[in-house]
C-alpha cells in the first residue's frame, strides 16, 4: 500500500478547495481496502472513502487517511429474455457506466446521465434526476463492513433507499462499497415525461426517442443549466427540497402563492429549495470568493479561491434566510467534513 502525506485535495474534489489530508492512497481492489482499513485501526486515525469528491466539502484539514475508490470493471453476470444483470466496480465513472448500457440498449439509468461522480457512490444518497432515482436499477450493493469486518452483499431493500438518502448515508462510514450490482432492462419504457426534456425533444423534431436521444437531451439540457465543475468549483446542489406538513404547506402557499412544492404523501409536501432560496434574494449573489450560482440557486459556487469554510458560512447564511422567511429548514445535500 503506497501512502502519500500531507495532500492538497483540491483536485480530488469538484469545489476544489485546497484542504489537506494527513494521509492519502488508492485503492484498486478489495484487498487493498482491507489493508487501508487495517492500517488506519492500527494506527488509530479516521478514514474518509472518496470517489471524485462531487458531492463533498472538507472544511478542515483531515486528519487521517483519504482512501480514494478506484475498483474498477464492468461485468455483465447474468442475462434473461427482459433483463440484463451487471457488476460494477466501485471506481468507475458513473457517466462512463450510464454511456455503456445506453450504447448496448439497456434502459434504466439513462436519466441520469452526465451526473459526475462513480458508481460506488451512487447508491450512498440515491443518486437522481429527471424523475428517476438509482435505487429503481439497483439489485444489492457489496461492501465492507468495518464495524464486522466482513464483507456483505445487501439487498435493494436492506440499504433503505429514500429520497437523496440509503442506509449508506444514515450510517457514515460504516460501509464501504466495492461492487453495485444493477438490473438493466431490454425492453425499457423511457422516461421523457419532465418538462425541458419534453421540449428539447420537440424541438429536435424527435418523435419516438431512442435511449440515446434522450441520454443525450438530458446531457445537453444539464449542460447547459448547472456549472462544470472543471470551471467552476461546485458539488451540483447543495441542499436538499425540504418536506413540510400539509398544514404547514397551506399556510405557506397563502403567504407565498408562487411557492413551488408538490405532495409526496397525503399529509406531506415537498417544496422546491431553489424556490426558496431564490425569493430570499440569494440567485446570482457573490460574497468574495463564494456564489450563489446565477442559472441555479441550488448550487454554490467557488469562483476560484474559496476555502471550505467560506462555502461553509455562506451556505449557513442561506439556510438562516430562508428560515427566517419561510420557517422551513434547508438540510444540507452535500457531505460536510
Ligand atoms: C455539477 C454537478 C451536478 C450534480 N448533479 C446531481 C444530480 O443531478 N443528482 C444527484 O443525485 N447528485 C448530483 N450531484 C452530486 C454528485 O454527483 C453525486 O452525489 C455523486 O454520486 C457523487 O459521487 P462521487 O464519486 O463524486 O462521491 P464523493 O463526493 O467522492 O463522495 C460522496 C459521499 O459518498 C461516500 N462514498 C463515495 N464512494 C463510496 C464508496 N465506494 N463506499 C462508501 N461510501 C462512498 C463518500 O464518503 C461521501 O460521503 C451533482 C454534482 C455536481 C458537481
Amino acid at each position: 500500500m503506497t501512502v502519500q502525506e500531507n495532500i492538497s485535495l483540491k483536485q480530488y474534489t469538484t469545489f476544489g478547495c485546497n484542504e489537506i489530508s494527513r494521509y492519502f492512497t488508492s485503492i484498486p481492489s478489495q484487498d487493498a481496502l482491507v489493508e487501508a482499513i487495517s492500517w488506519c485501526k492500527e494506527k488509530q486515525i479516521p478514514y474518509f472513502i472518496l470517489g471524485t469528491g462531487s458531492n463533498v466539502l472538507f472544511t478542515k484539514p483531515f486528519e487521517g487517511l483519504i482512501i480514494k475508490m478506484e475498483v474498477v470493471g464492468i461485468k455483465k453476470t447474468n442475462e434473461t429474455a427482459t433483463n440484463v444483470f451487471l457488476s460494477v466496480g466501485a471506481g468507475e465513472n458513473w457517466h462512463h457506466f450510464v454511456s455503456y448500457c445506453v450504447q448496448k440498449g439497456w434502459g434504466g439509468i439513462e436519466n441520469l446521465s452526465l451526473i459526475p461522480g462513480t458508481v460506488g457512490a451512487s447508491p450512498i444518497q440515491n443518486i437522481g434526476a429527471y424523475g428517476v432515482e438509482v435505487e429503481e436499477s439497483i439489485e444489492s450493493v457489496t461492501a465492507l463492513d468495518t464495524q464486522t469486518n466482513q464483507w456483505i452483499t445487501l439487498s435493494n431493500s436492506q440499504c433503505a433507499f429514500g429520497y437523496r438518502n440509503s442506509l449508506f448515508k444514515k450510517e457514515k462510514n460504516r460501509y464501504l462499497i466495492t461492487t453495485v450490482q444493477f438490473i438493466l432492462k431490454k425492453q425499457h419504457q423511457l422516461r421523457t415525461d419532465y418538462g425541458s426534456i419534453k421540449e428539447l425533444l420537440h424541438e429536435k423534431n424527435i418523435k419516438n426517442p431512442s435511449l440515446a436521444d434522450l441520454s443525450n437531451a438530458i446531457v445537453q439540457i444539464r449542460t447547459s443549466k448547472l456549472p462544470n465543475p472543471a470551471k467552476l468549483g461546485n458539488a451540483g446542489s447543495f441542499f436538499k427540497n425540504p418536506s413540510v406538513s400539509k398544514t404547514n404547506f397551506e399556510k405557506l402557499k397563502t403567504d407565498f402563492p408562487e411557492l413551488i412544492a408538490y405532495p409526496i404523501s397525503d399529509d406531506t409536501y415537498k417544496l422546491a429549495a431553489g424556490w426558496l432560496i431564490e425569493n430570499c434574494g440569494w440567485k446570482g449573489v457573490r460574497k468574495g470568493n463564494v456564489g450563489c450560482y446565477d442559472k441555479q440557486s441550488l448550487v454554490i459556487v467557488n469562483y476560484g479561491q474559496a476555502t471550505g469554510k467560506e462555502i461553509y458560512d455562506f451556505s449557513e447564511e442561506i439556510i438562516q434566510s430562508v428560515l427566517t422567511k419561510f420557517n422551513v429548514v434547508l438540510e444540507r445535500e452535500v457531505t460536510i467534513l
